[in-house]
């Protein structure tokens, strides 16, 4: 048998914290058999995007605008000559869309300059691309190209403390702790489903743990009972 990885601070996952972990998987893998990002995209170029439009905001707002936006830019080509006003108009509704648009519009020309237009299928050159850091480029691994990796969003970084499955409040530990736990087989689908309990039940300022799936499995002490 393999020996788990090392979590950030060094250490190694112990079987009971690995049983743990495998019995959270399993009751989120109940609730969500099918899980997939609620933004629409036909290639991982519009993914990427998309995923960059959809900081600050909901899926939905992001799924509004982006038919017209890859109507009128249907590809890193188009877009990396677009006028920004004209960009700004389109994205306007999902917020910072100045910030965004300048993003989406650096980022289609470093796509071009960089890999000809292509998104690369690494992390390490996708975080070279301006304004794609490991959140974004971990999305587009998993959801795209089908490959192990695992986003670290607001939700999985909440849930992850609460559940107790990691401890650090530096994203880029709690993926690696998160990945010392679980399966690379697992990694994506892990941080999709955990992003949509993070939404459904486990939410920011009053999780509803009197409804919870995992609430054995939790040690969170505040936990919440239903409101009288
Ligand atoms: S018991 Fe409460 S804090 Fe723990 S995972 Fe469930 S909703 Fe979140």
């Amino acid at each position: 048998m393999t020996q788990p990885r090392l979590r950030a601070d060094g250490t190694r996952p112990t079987s009971a914290e690995r049983g743990r972990a495998r019995r959270i998987r399993n009751r989120l893998r109940d609730r969500y058999p099918v899980i997939a990002t609620a933004l629409t995209y036909t290639d991982p170029w519009q993914l990427l995007v998309a995923t960059v439009i959809s900081a600050q905001t909901t899926d939905e707002n992001v799924n509004r605008a982006t038919p017209e936006l890859f109507r009128r830019y249907p590809n890193p080509f188009a877009l990396a000559q677009a006028n920004p006003a004209d960009v700004e108009k389109i994205i306007f509704s999902t917020g910072f869309y100045r910030q965004k648009t300048k993003s989406i519009v650096d980022l289609s020309r470093d796509l071009i300059e960089r890999f000809d237009g292509v998104v690369p299928e690494t992390i390490g050159e996708l975080v070279k691309l301006r304004g794609v850091g490991r959140k974004t480029a971990s999305v587009v691994l998993a959801e795209a190209f089908g490959q192990p990796a695992i986003a670290v969003d607001t939700h999985v970084r909440r849930l992850s403390h609460r559940l107790g499955l990691a401890t650090s409040p530096d994203p880029d530990k709690i993926e690696i702790d998160l990945k010392s736990l679980f399966p690379p087989a697992e990694w994506g689908r892990l941080s999709m489903r955990l992003i949509q309990y993070g939404r459904d039940v486990c939410v920011a300022r009053t999780p509803r743990c009197f409804d919870c799936d995992l609430v054995d499995l939790c040690p969170f002490p505040d936990k919440t009972s239903p409101v009288q």
